[in-house]
């Protein structure tokens, strides 16, 4: 039977992992192999995919996938062996053994006042941000991985100034299967980082292990920093850290990175192996004594067989050979192995199969899981069903319910919504509006009484306080939104989504995973772009990417809210609700239509790992929050404010540079006048509309700052559109092209043909549609 066959509930151990590529090597190293005990735990409410519980942690899997993995049922048994006795609860096991474990003297100890760097490497939602928190305090930049959109922040170790952390993205192997996989392992291959910082989930420990052993593999210095021990030791489990060090051979530290414990004795370790460059005990996990050594034959055979190509392309020999056998053509192609080497190679891995009985893939990843297992079982006392774990199934079982998924969906969905755009946003909004109101007023009251030349006047309260007070006002709400998306990311809930969500997905060509980047393109196209980058299929990642456009962004409410109130402030919250929805209905209609045309072919499998429900840490969330309104006043201060100066200038001067009489004779007006006919037949072809759709291109929230400089006053404006011209305005703001900052960032993800394209398709669609929308409206 397959694992597809399952019923609910019941277990079953894994026979032969089927499938090919990319999708065969993910399902091994997510520690499905051979012997593996998987219990199906449910089905997702629409019946696809499954959740699965596999080595202490939930997997979700689609049904055509599980059909791939042949199983035989298995009943638990009473559990005979002997369990490990419990030591003494001790709050830190292992701290304060004060580097017993550094006795390698093999080392050569870097000068005195090298820079240290470390690449922070572990699972998703093992903990690294928070870590990494920890580890820099303040001193961090964010920026991106050379020639990539892929988030590179590095930071200084606190009070240790000639160091520098990068925070890697969350990873599961050093096989490149996403984007982020790739990124991670060239950056160690190729920075050549002076140490290691292995983070690993110890309440999940064997699957994270997994990724430490390949990090091992490397040869360079590493610290592991066993996290979540709070969670841990809450539960009744335990780990022998003086054992496991002595096993693995490298410095291991339990520490809690939410609670802030051990992070101190962390850093002095992983300092200490960086400086003296102390490599790991050991990089072999192969056994000489299973099933005849084969794997371990085969292994050390290509070492010897690779060792004067390895050196030469930089590749440590051991990782060298294991990504061979495991078929890995990146190293293939580095090593440039001569004809005969490659035959050889490839009759000592044929000669490993026979021998081995399973096939190369699997046989590496039954080797380090074996090695793992076996380490797990001397060290570590698993805790009991965690209250974590525990609580999560019960929150699962609403959240993920057959009949309460979707609801509960909707209805936290309706809840941000409702909390961001009419309770606390709009209140904090009014706030700070009225505080800039005050100041405005303030400035005026100044200049006027300073006698102030009159345009210089005009530019600071006109250009300035008018353009930029403007957007400024809706900084809370955007912090707001923010604060909830990272809520439920940080939660787990947003993976809950994803398995829930697939199903659907599926049918317009995606898959549950292209949700995230579209609910954080309600904050934000940039992040949204850049989070598809976890999607593992260049189709996936093109057509989220096409569509998280279509997700009104935050930048896009002052748009909204402006109209809203100015032509229909009876119901301006329904009309700023229509065009959300309106956004995402053309989103759906446009991937049905790329599905049957540009994108033809299947969705990448889904195979995604459900957390456990946690708490995110407020340190992590402010942190975000601080970004995110650093990132906006920023853009505020920079972009519009050169908008709003600019259209300030073209508005208050006419062709001969000289202050134009009204400002129908600037040179805005000419410019602008020259594209206003395109927007006739919208019923808004007016030069300070197109003039505030221009600006819009540069940021969203131009619009309305432009719009204020040039109308003064909403008064003009409503005597100038009527309402059907008015709402096909505002579905054109909604779809036309995104800022220069989205475009920009699809043209790192894409490149340039792509970001054109999508540019010159968006205008054509808000074109038409708008134009739809004024001449029905027209009618009503
Ligand atoms: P990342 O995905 O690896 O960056 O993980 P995060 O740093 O975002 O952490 C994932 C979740 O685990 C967050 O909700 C954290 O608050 C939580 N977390 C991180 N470290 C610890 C810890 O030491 N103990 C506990 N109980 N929770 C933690
Ligand atoms: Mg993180």
């Amino acid at each position: 039977m397959t694992l597809k066959d399952l019923e609910v509930g019941q277990s079953a151990v894994v026979v032969s992992v089927g499938g090919e590529g990319s999708l065969r090597q993910h399902f091994l190293d997510m520690g499905i192999i051979a012997g593996t005990v998987i219990s199906l735990t449910k089905l997702a409410p629409m019946g696809d995919p499954m959740e699965l519980r596999v080595r202490q942690y939930e997997l979700t899997l689609r049904l055509a996938d599980a059909e791939k993995i042949e199983v035989l049922p298995w009943k638990q048994e009473e559990k005979t062996a002997e369990e490990l006795p419990i030591p003494p609860a001790a709050n830190h096991p292992g701290l304060g053994e004060g580097g017993r474990f550094h006795k390698k003297t093999d080392g050569e100890p870097l000068p005195k006042g090298t820079k240290l760097t470390f690449a922070l490497a572990g699972n998703q939602n093992s903990g690294k941000t928070t870590l990494f928190n920890q580890l820099t305090g303040s001193n961090q930049h964010v920026g991106n991985f050379p020639g990539v959109t892929v988030d590179r922040k590095t930071g200084t170790i606190r009070e240790h100034p000639n160091t520098e952390v990068t925070d890697l993205p969350g990873i599961y192997s050093l096989s490149p299967y996403s984007a982020e996989e790739v990124v991670s392992r060239e950056f160690i291959l190729e920075e050549h980082p002076t140490g290691i910082i292995n983070i690993v989930d110890a309440t999940n420990i064997e699957r994270n292990l997994y990724l430490t052993l390949q990090l091992m593999e490397l040869n360079i210095p590493i610290v592991l920093a066993l996290n979540m021990m709070d969670e841990m030791r809450g539960n009744g489990g335990f780990i022998r850290v003086n054992e496991m060090e002595e096993k693995l051979g490298i410095p291991v530290v339990p520490i809690s990175a939410a609670k802030n414990e051990g992070v101190n004795e962390l850093i002095d370790h992983a300092l200490h192996i960086a400086q003296y460059q102390e490599g790991p005990g050991r990089m072999d996990f192969c056994d000489e004594s299973d099933h005849n050594g084969a794997v371990h034959r085969c292994l050390h055979g290509i070492m010897h067989l690779i060792d004067d190509h390895a050196r030469k392309a930089g590749i440590p020999t051991r990782f060298a050979a294991t990504k061979l056998v495991e078929g890995d053509q990146l190293v293939l192609e580095a090593l440039e192995l001569t004809q005969n080497e490659k035959e050889m190679l490839e009759h000592i891995i044929l000669q490993m199969e026979e021998e081995r009985g399973l096939d190369r893939v699997a046989a590496i990843a039954d080797m380090r899981f074996a090695f793992i297992e076996k380490l797990c079982r001397e060290t570590v006392v698993h805790p009991h069903e965690s209250k974590e774990h525990h609580r999560s199934k019960v929150i699962d079982s609403v959240l993920t319910g057959k009949y309460t998924a979707i609801p509960s969906f909707i209805v936290i969905m309706g809840i941000i919504f409702y909390l961001t755009f009419s309770l606390i946003g709009p209140w904090l909004q009014e706030l700070l509006d009225s505080g800039i109101g005050w100041l405005t007023e303030v400035v005026d009251a100044a200049m006027n009484s300073a006698g102030v030349n009159s345009v210089l006047h005009s530019l600071i309260i006109d250009g300035i306080f008018e353009g930029v007070g403007s957007v400024l006002s809706f900084i809370p709400i955007i912090i707001i939104l923010f604060f909830f998306l990272s809520l439920l990311e940080d939660s787990g809930y947003m993976a809950r989504i994803a398995f829930v969500t697939d199903k659907l997905l599926r049918k317009i060509g995606l898959s549950g995973r292209s949700i995230v980047p579209m609910l954080i393109g309600f904050g934000c196209t940039v992040p949204g772009v850049m989070a598809s980058r976890t999607l593992p299929s260049e189709r996936d990642r093109k057509m989220t990417i096409l569509l998280t456009p279509f997700m009104s962004c935050t930048a896009k409410l002052p748009i909204y809210g402006f109209f809203a109130m100015a032509f229909f402030p009876k119901a301006a919250g329904l009309v700023t609700v229509l065009l959300y929805v309106f956004g995402i209905l053309m989103g759906i209609i446009v991937a049905l239509c790329a599905k049957s045309t540009a994108f033809k072919g299947e969705a990448v499998p889904f195979v995604m790992e459900l957390p456990n429900y946690r708490l995110p840490g407020a340190k992590n969330v402010l942190r975000l929050l601080w970004d995110k309104a650093k990132d906006f006043l920023q853009r505020a201060f920079t972009v519009i404010f050169v908008a709003c100066l600019v259209i300030w200038f073209l508005s208050t001067f006419d062709l001969h540079l000289a202050v134009a009489a009204d400002s129908s004779t600037s040179i805005l007006s000419v410019l602008a006048g020259s594209f206003a006919p395109i927007f006739r037949l919208h019923g808004f072809g007016d030069w300070r509309i197109v003039t505030a759709l221009i600006a819009g291109f540069m940021a969203k929230e131009s619009v309305v700052s432009t719009l204020n400089v040039l109308f003064a006053g909403t008064a003009a404006l409503t005597a100038l559109l009527t309402p059907a011209a008015a709402a096909g305005l505002l579905v054109f703001c909604l779809l036309y092209t995104p800022c220069v900052a989205a475009i920009s960032s699809v043209r790192r993800e894409l490149g340039g043909k792509w970001a054109a394209g999508m540019v010159l398709l968006q205008c054509a669609i808000a074109w038409v549609v708008s134009l739809a929308v004024s001449l029905v409206g027209g009618l009503m």
